[in-house]
């Protein structure tokens, strides 16, 4: 599949739909507490962009090699789950949790992607720094999005900020080309190479996402198909933007 560049028009949509998805992110996060069960946070997700007019994307979403379509709109994932966590009522968030949080907007049949990880009430410093290094990580990698850098640049960037750290980058998932599809190309790996892979070219429209654990690389798949946690039960964080490639400075189109 070749890399798809966007259009003005579909660029003006894309922007309006990130802002909508970070509003939405947003207001998922001030519901976080403990207390709250990991499916609230989805039925509030799905409210909010319901009444926007929009669709979560990841709602009956098959990625590759799925058994069974995603049943939620939202993502939540808690401490040592890395990503793709399915909501549940009897999944309670507690003191001290961290909880990832990830979406997917359509917005106009146009698509766009933002994911954090929140803090449940006070947490303890190691898991603060876990977070702030992995949000940090996801800038180093925006601030590589240049036209005429290439793809490599920007994996090469987040493991560069990230390996004195000492933490685990997860290598087996990665940002992606966003827009048209949930899932576009290019691959984009939180490691890499300078100079390596895809060149950036203006009006490509890109998902940067690192996950960042406090231990080991390694994760592991739950029998659901879709939780993925690390393979030594320590924490993980997930930040991510959908960018846009211009002329100049990237810009964050998952912004309020
Ligand atoms: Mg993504």
């Amino acid at each position: 599949m070749a890399i798809i560049i966007k259009t003005p028009e579909e660029i003006k949509i894309i922007r309006e739909g990130g802002k909508r998805l970070a509003t939405v992110l947003n207001k998922v996060k001030e519901m976080v507490a403990p207390g709250i069960s990991t499916k609230d946070l989805d039925d509030y997700a799905r409210k909010l962009i319901s009444e926007m007019g929009d669709y979560p994307s990841f709602l009956n979403y098959s990625p590759d090699g799925a058994s069974k379509p995603y049943p939620a709109a939202l993502c939540v994932s808690v401490n040592d789950e890395v990503v793709h966590g399915i909501p549940n009522k009897d999944r309670i968030l507690q003191e001290g949790d961290i909880v990832s949080i990830d979406l997917g907007l359509k917005h106009k049949n146009l698509f766009t992607d933002m994911a954090m990880t929140v803090s449940v009430g006070e947490i303890s410093s190691s898991s603060k720094k876990l977070l702030e290094t992995t949000e940090r990580a996801l800038y180093v990698g925006i601030n590589a999005v240049r036209a005429g850098n290439r793809i490599g640049d920007i994996g090469h960037a987040i493991e560069s900020f990230v390996r004195p750290h000492r933490y685990g980058i997860v290598e087996v998932l990665a940002g992606h080309g966003v827009g048209k599809a949930v899932h576009e190309d290019p691959y984009i790996t939180n490691f890499g190479k300078k100079g390596m892979g895809e060149k950036l070219v203006p009006g490509m429209v890109i998902a940067i996402e690192p996950m960042i654990n406090n231990g080991t690389k390694n994760v592991t798949l739950d029998k659901d198909g879709y939780t993925f946690r690390t393979a030594d039960g320590k924490k993980s964080a997930h930040f991510e933007h959908t960018i846009l490639v211009t002329e100049g400075e990237p810009e964050i189109l998952t912004r309020i």
